[in-house]
């Protein structure tokens, strides 16, 4: 047989090696960005069109390229950066494959000018699709300019396969933030279609995170700070109760590299525990800075994942640090149980006449005396079944339609045939046939005709909630009310924009808003279910999730926003509800398209009919 292997051609070969590396914009915005940084340069500039899918050019004031070094530098495995392979375990660059200019002049059509500060000239050379267009001289600035056209021009597939212009636009700002965070003493200039997004002078870490995520994050930032044999930590966690319920701002430099480390964060989630509610993520900026002999950044092509040599140290040096910086800018409330409370006078008190104590008694309590209709005594246990947590039952208000036709048409229910409005939340509990019952402050157990259903309480109202939402959306007819003092809001920049992109929906469900100034946003109006001290949490937490699901179409915006809303606003396991609560959330669930599941898919209740039970008994 005759022989049929054959090598590759460069460009096919390179056009291989670029899906390895570039995945999207975002990837050749990072790969730029880092040679740049590699280069030197103490200025970037980072210019974007169309989401990065029409143009991206970075243009630096580093030590630029020969005339050879420019041709050079799209071959495939053509690096500067090292010349063995032992060069390999002591890495102070961020490049080293020689991979990036090659593969993106594989599936683009590319631009670079360059010039070294020794040259009076500079090159200038055009490549499409790894083929070389032009080459010659040319008067340019020192530095360099990458100039990216039209990427996947020719991988049709690849080029469908990209999200839309807003969706790509953000990916490449989470890059660039995690390539500016890395380098807070290079200047950044980002501009996205003719626009300045970031304008970002060399400074300290500090002023770079508060520059990039808005002045509101200064009073947040906690130093840590730590000198080991093993490695220097360095850097800012956000105080706990700025924890978020999806993850924020996480992140870790290692040896000014971003990285990814799930390890590492478990570490700071350890050190945080007990001082953050449960299903909250604590936001931290944290750099490590190690020996480069005892890191291997060469795992993965795209260079996020890193192995250490001794995980196990630094992940205890890390937990015991933030936990220093914690306790030492007193985020932990300090008990002291050494301390004898006695001492504890005021020196304001110093001097006065005391006063003789007086105490207050309810003469008409009587633990014994029963009430009639409801057996329950009268005095402390009456106040905690009467509480509801929220007056969640309010978040109704406003929010029925014309033509509800409620019918609980999947379930009847035992008590249908005596009184088919029993279940209107407004009619006297007293009449109710139909007992409900709080199981464990997670779960509603009431009876049907066939045995009993149990209900998960927040399962069953975000399911209420969404179905209410979804509908004001669809039909543009919510209900809002007017803040008496519209709040104003600060957000971070890449926050902003996504909140204009989403704002239509957010005022289709009530939200109202005033002027955007800078920074600010003004709320003059919000929906019925949301309380004015709520409204920061839920526009966060809209955010963080639009930001985390990035969805690309009007109908996924309004399903995510409805969703979205529904689990923040929704009664937790946990929340007390009083009976008119608990028959309230029963008759509604009930009176949704789907009751058996909840927005996110999980059951609502689940039904135990009379036959179980008598079948237990045998
Ligand atoms: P790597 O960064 O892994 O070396 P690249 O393909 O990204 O590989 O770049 C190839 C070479 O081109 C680099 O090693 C460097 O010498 C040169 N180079 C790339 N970008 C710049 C720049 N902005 N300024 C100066 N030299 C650059
Ligand atoms: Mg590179």
């Amino acid at each position: 047989m005759a022989d049929i292997i054959r090598l590759l051609p460069d460009h096919v070969a390179n056009q291989i090696a670029a899906g390895e590396v570039v995945q999207r914009p975002a990837s050749v915005v990072k790969e730029l960005l880092e040679n740049a940084i590699d280069a030197k340069a103490t200025e970037i500039k980072l210019i974007v069109k169309g989401g990065g899918k029409t143009l991206i050019q970075v243009v630096d004031n580093g030590i630029g390229m020969s005339v050879t070094d420019a041709r050079l530098s799209f071959e495939r495995h053509a690096t500067s950066k090292i010349t063995k392979a032992e060069d390999l375990f002591n890495l102070s660059t961020k490049g080293f494959r020689g991979e990036a200019l090659a593969s993106i002049a594989a599936i683009a059509h590319v631009e670079l000018k360059s010039r070294t500060t020794d040259q009076e000239v500079g090159t200038h050379i055009k490549i499409e699709g790894s083929t070389i267009i032009d080459q010659d001289v040319a008067v340019v600035p020192k530095g360099t300019s990458l100039l990216v056209k039209n990427l996947f021009f020719n991988i049709p597939a690849r080029r469908n396969f990209l999200k839309s212009d807003q969706v790509e636009f953000r990916h490449i700002t989470d890059e660039f933030h995690r390539v500016a965070l890395a380098h807070p003493q290079i200047g950044f200039q980002f501009y996205n279609n003719g626009g300045e997004v970031f304008n970002l002078p060399a400074n300290d870490l500090r002023k770079r995170i508060v520059h990039i995520f808005g002045r509101k994050t200064n009073e947040k930032l906690v130093p840590v700070q730590e000198d080991t044999q093993v490695v220097k930590i360095s850097g800012f966690i956000l105080k706990p109760e700025f924890a978020k319920k999806s993850r924020g701002e996480q992140f870790f430099f290692a040896n000014n590299r971003f990285i990814k480390s799930p390890y590492l964060h478990h570490a700071v989630l350890g050190a945080f525990e007990g001082l953050i509610k449960p299903g909250t993520h604590p936001g931290y900026f944290l750099c490590l800075e190690v020996d480069p002999g005892t890191i291997d950044i060469n795992i993965h092509p795209t260079k996020t994942e890193v192995k250490f040599d001794d995980e196990h140290t630094l992940y205890a040096y890390l937990k015991s640090t933030i936990k220093h910086s914690l306790g030492q800018f007193n985020v932990i409330p300090a008990l002291d149980f050494e301390q004898d409370p006695n001492l504890d006078t005021p020196y304001a008190y110093k001097g006065k006449a005391a006063n003789t104590p007086h105490v207050t008694v309810n003469s008409n309590f009587n633990p014994f005396r029963e009430v009639a209709s409801t057996g329950k005594s009268v005095g402390a246990a009456s106040t905690y079944t009467k509480k509801s947590s929220k007056g969640w039952e309010n978040l109704y208000e406003g929010l029925e339609i014309a033509t509800p036709n409620h019918k609980p048409s999947t379930i009847s229910f035992e008590s249908e045939h005596i009184n088919n409005t029993i279940f209107d939340a407004n009619k006297d509990l007293k009449d109710a046939v139909t007992p409900t019952f709080q199981l464990r402050k997670k779960y509603i157990v009431t009876t049907i005709k066939s045995g009993m259903v149990v209900i998960n309480q927040s399962r069953a109202h975000q399911r209420v909630l969404y179905e209410k939402f979804l509908r004001n959306i669809t039909i543009k007819e919510a209900v809002s009310q007017q803040l008496l003092f519209p709040l104003s809001l600060s957000f971070s920049k890449a926050e902003l924009t996504i909140l204009k992109e989403i704002k239509e929906s957010l005022c289709a469900v009530g939200f109202v808003f005033g002027a955007i100034v800078e920074e600010a946003v003004e709320v003059k109006g919000v929906p019925v279910q949301v309380a004015e001290s709520e409204v920061q949490m839920v526009m966060e937490q809209l955010i963080s999730d639009f930001q985390m699901e990035i969805s690309d179409n009007s109908f996924s915006q309004s399903d995510m926003l409805a969703k979205t809303l529904s689990k923040t606003l929704s009664v937790k396991t946990g929340e007390q509800l009083d009976e008119a609560s608990q028959l309230a959330l029963v008759n509604d669930l009930f009176a949704c398209k789907e009751t058996t599941l909840s927005p996110f898919n999980k059951r609502t209740y689940v039904t135990i009919s009379e036959n179980d039970i008598e079948r237990k008994f045998i």
